[in-house]
């Protein structure tokens, strides 16, 4: 499968999957249509579906405007339809959709978010939940419903590569760097972030084993990393609730 990382509006990424054996085309989530219509074109790939992660405006906005040129089927979580865009087909966390994905459910930032995981390339699209050395903002979850969804991606293999909604990839750093992250790891990528910047490159893709080094979300239950938090002793629920709302202040 081919992966074309697409950067919206500001700071967002969307996410196109091709799959050479059967011709298919995915996409996961639609910030805005011309970026995306632009790689399809380039590429000569017709669009199938649309997977959505959340209803925010800023991953479904692009939709009419693809649809307009690509009749894709647009799939999203039957316990959101609602207030998601008109979808073809509902699905459920624990379904697979066409391609291989595993969808899996991450509330937190948005109630009925979900996380999109293809265990055949190690990749997991993982939208405003699991971010680049952070979290999404919890507009309507819990802190424990976020560290639950967190756990339940902390329990994939060490070499799946993360993709979130958003470039936040520089800012969620320099936070992280206050939460006794690995001394070594953060240093290669702070160099590795500079040299992306330079070179006009994507920040989204890293891996699940690089977040467990950095990702302060991730890390709660490292004594030092509670310690940093304020919270020396406290449990790793309550150590990421305090730094996310410690991030929330910031
Ligand atoms: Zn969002
Ligand atoms: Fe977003």
């Amino acid at each position: 499968m081919t992966l074309e990382i697409i950067r919206c509006l500001s700071d967002n990424y969307a996410y196109l999957l091709h799959d050479a054996a059967t011709g298919e085309t995915t996409l996961i989530d639609a910030p805005e249509a011309a970026p995306i219509l632009a790689v399809l074109k380039a590429r000569g790939w017709r669009l199938d579906h649309v997977f959505i992660t959340h209803h925010h405006y800023d991953h479904v906005d692009g939709l009419p405007g693809i649809l307009a040129e690509h009749p894709a089927t647009v799939w999203g979580n039957a316990a959101d339809a609602e207030r998601l865009p008109s979808l073809d087909h509902a699905f459920a966390p624990g379904d697979t959709l066409p391609g291989g994905a595993l969808v899996m459910d991450a509330p937190g930032h948005t109630i009925g978010h979900v996380a999109f995981h293809y265990a055949a390339r190690s990749a997991l699209f993982s939208a405003d939940s699991l971010m680049t050395h952070g979290c999404g903002r919890l507009f309507e979850g819990t802190p424990d419903q976020m560290y639950d969804t967190l756990m339940s991606f902390a329990a994939l293999p060490d070499e799946t590569h993360i993709y979130s909604g958003h470039d936040y990839a520089a800012a969620n750093l320099r936070f992280a760097a206050r939460f006794a992250p690995d001394a070594a790891a953060l240093t290669a990528r702070q160099a590795a972030l500079a040299e992306l910047a330079v070179k006009g490159l994507p920040t989204t893709g890293t891996t699940l084993g690089s977040e467990r080094l950095l990702n302060p979300y991730l890390r709660g239950h490292i004594p030092a990393v509670a310690k940093a938090a304020g919270l020396p002793g406290a449990t790793p629920r309550a150590v990421l609730a305090e730094i996310r709302r410690q991030k929330d202040a910031a």
